[in-house]
């Protein structure tokens, strides 16, 4: 089984528009939505929702009204403010466990809170899974390792022999969660000074790691001068460009009508997706 994860160093270069559009042109795979602080690659299919599971992934602290005998120890301990009285605030507490350290009466307790949620759907192109964390919290990297283990089992379970990841923005943990043991790495940047930027620093990550990683430049003809920095940048450090894709209205009108852009449109955007696609399987190989 390979996996395949496609990332950009930051929102808006366009991933989600590739990824959704490599799941339509991928075959025996299962779909993996990574992006779990605003998960939306399931805005592009038709999904039949399976199985939706919670994600206990922080802590809360929570007071025993009968032991408290109204001390004060644990407000004044609690850097962040979480404690007014004995009364604590779920959504500012961060789970440190300091007020129930310092408490006298063991009235404090830890628990594990919902911090979010997993789901498994079915779409046209394969199973998909995707979740979405609770607003405020964390645990991103933890719910991405979940999702993960999830698309694992069922391509196991039906002898599936690729996972697709449309991975989250950024270069933080819920990346590198969604690179880890990956074969590969797509990484779809924009022809601006800060897509090079954030090229330069995803590509520290995948080599860390040891990733093969190949690059897409996204609406290339808006910045050619750009784009060749980036063509420049990438034979420098031996990285292939893989493919060039140009700008086309059309691509928003396909997000418009909830569809991959290669399932709306045969137009040049979509076979050079396509031909993309073929000579990333061919890597893959
Ligand atoms: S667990 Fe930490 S953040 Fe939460 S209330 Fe206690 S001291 Fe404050
Ligand atoms: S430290 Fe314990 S006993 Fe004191 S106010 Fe807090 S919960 Fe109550």
């Amino acid at each position: 089984m390979k996996q395949i994860t496609v990332v950009s160093g930051k929102g808006g270069t366009g991933k989600t528009t590739i990824a959704a559009s490599f799941a339509a042109l991928a075959h025996n795979h299962v779909i993996a939505d990574c992006d779990v602080d605003a998960p939306d690659l399931h805005l592009l299919f038709e999904t039949c929702l399976k199985e939706k599971e919670e994600f206990r992934g922080s802590k809360e602290a929570v007071v025993d009204e009968e032991k408290c005998i109204d001390c004060g120890r644990c407000e004044k301990a609690c850097k962040f403010g979480a404690i007014d009285g004995h009364t604590i605030d779920p959504i500012l507490c961060e789970g440190c466990g300091v007020c129930a350290y310092v408490c006298p009466e063991n009235a404090i307790m830890l628990r594990k809170k919902i911090s979010g949620y997993a789901f498994i759907s079915e779409t046209k192109y394969g199973p998909m899974i995707h979740a979405m964390l609770n607003i405020a919290e964390e645990a991103s990297g933890k719910l991405v390792a979940l999702v993960r283990n999830k698309a694992r089992k069922i391509a196991e379970e039906q002898g599936r022999e690729l996972i697709l990841i449309d991975g989250p923005p950024g270069i933080g943990c819920p990346v590198i969660a969604s690179l880890t043991g990956v074969d590969m790495a797509l990484i779809v940047t924009e022809p601006t000074m800060s897509g090079l930027y954030d090229l330069e620093r995803i590509l520290e990550l995948t080599h860390y790691f040891g990733i093969v990683s190949l690059v897409c430049i996204n609406k290339y003809d808006i910045n050619k001068e750009n784009t060749n920095q980036i063509i420049e940048f990438c034979q420098r450090n031996g990285v292939n460009v893989i493919s060039k894709i140009p700008y086309d209205p059309i691509v928003t009108e396909a997000m418009v009508a909830g569809k991959p852009v290669v399932e709306f449109s045969d137009g040049k955007v979509s076979r050079d997706i396509g031909e993309m696609w073929d000579n990333v399987m061919y890597a893959l190989k």
